[in-house]
């Protein structure tokens, strides 16, 4: 079914070391991370890509701030282009570190699509990656499915794999006419990863991570999606 509408959601901020989101760049620096969750409408259903953050549990409240007025919380952002939770027909997780599944919860009635191997890595991430996954937020009754690669949710809503900054890793493409947006998810968390190729500080593997960016380049008619880049915030004018 054809896309109608895509609303790049505000949901907030979150404070970070900025070193965590480039490979060997900004150390010392703190950045203020943009969390925006992006809103797909299509003849048939609501889909949301991502699901931001609401509050963190308190044993990660010391390593990362988040700044979220009444109006950034992700219900308020979904009622302002009138949609309830409960109306949400799918979500899909880039990937599941807390930063994109904490509001997970909310969407009782809808279908997760998420890489298998990021689902399995969640639940036993090695030590170097554990800060990055917080249980309480993916691990619910939830109607989880589960993919291994590409997958085509509906017509204009494409699921490409971009491994390397978590195992199973995965970006989104939404069409409309001929504009492609591209939601890269952390595959891309700034504008430079795409237009320099600089891979993301949280790495899982560096040479997969450099592939994907690869592969979010060669898209024609592409327009990018930074996951955290807070000069961003709203959806690029299209190609
Ligand atoms: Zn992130």
């Amino acid at each position: 079914m054809a896309v109608l509408e895509v609303h790049l959601l505000n949901n907030g901020y979150f404070t970070l070391p900025k070193s965590l989101l480039v490979y060997g760049k900004y150390f010392g620096e703190t950045y203020q991370a943009a969390l925006k969750p992006l809103l797909v409408v299509t003849e048939e259903e609501k889909i949301l890509v991502d699901t931001g953050l609401s509050s963190l549990p308190e044993r990660h409240r010391r390593f990362h701030k988040i700044s979220q007025s009444p109006e950034q919380s992700l219900e308020a952002q979904l009622k302002m282009h009138g949609v309830k939770p409960d109306e949400i027909d799918i979500v899909i997780n880039t990937h599941l570190h807390f930063d994109h599944c904490g509001n997970n919860a909310l969407f009782k009635n809808a279908k997760f699509y998420v890489q298998a191997r990021e689902i399995r890595y969640a639940y036993a991430s090695d030590r170097f990656m554990q800060n990055a996954y917080i249980r309480e937020f993916f691990d619910k009754e939830l109607d989880y499915r589960l993919l291994k690669g590409k997958y085509k949710i509906t017509d204009g809503v494409l699921i490409l794999p971009t491994p390397g900054h978590s195992p199973g890793h995965q970006s989104v493409v939404v069409s409309v006419e001929n504009t492609k947006y591209v939601y890269c998810g952390d595959a891309a968390t700034l504008a430079e990863c795409v237009e320099r190729r600089n891979i993301p500080g949280v790495i899982y593997r560096a040479d997969q991570a450099l592939d994907s960016i690869d592969r979010l380049r060669a898209i024609r008619n592409a327009v990018y999606v930074y996951s955290h880049d807070n000069q961003q915030l709203s959806l690029p004018r299209r190609a």
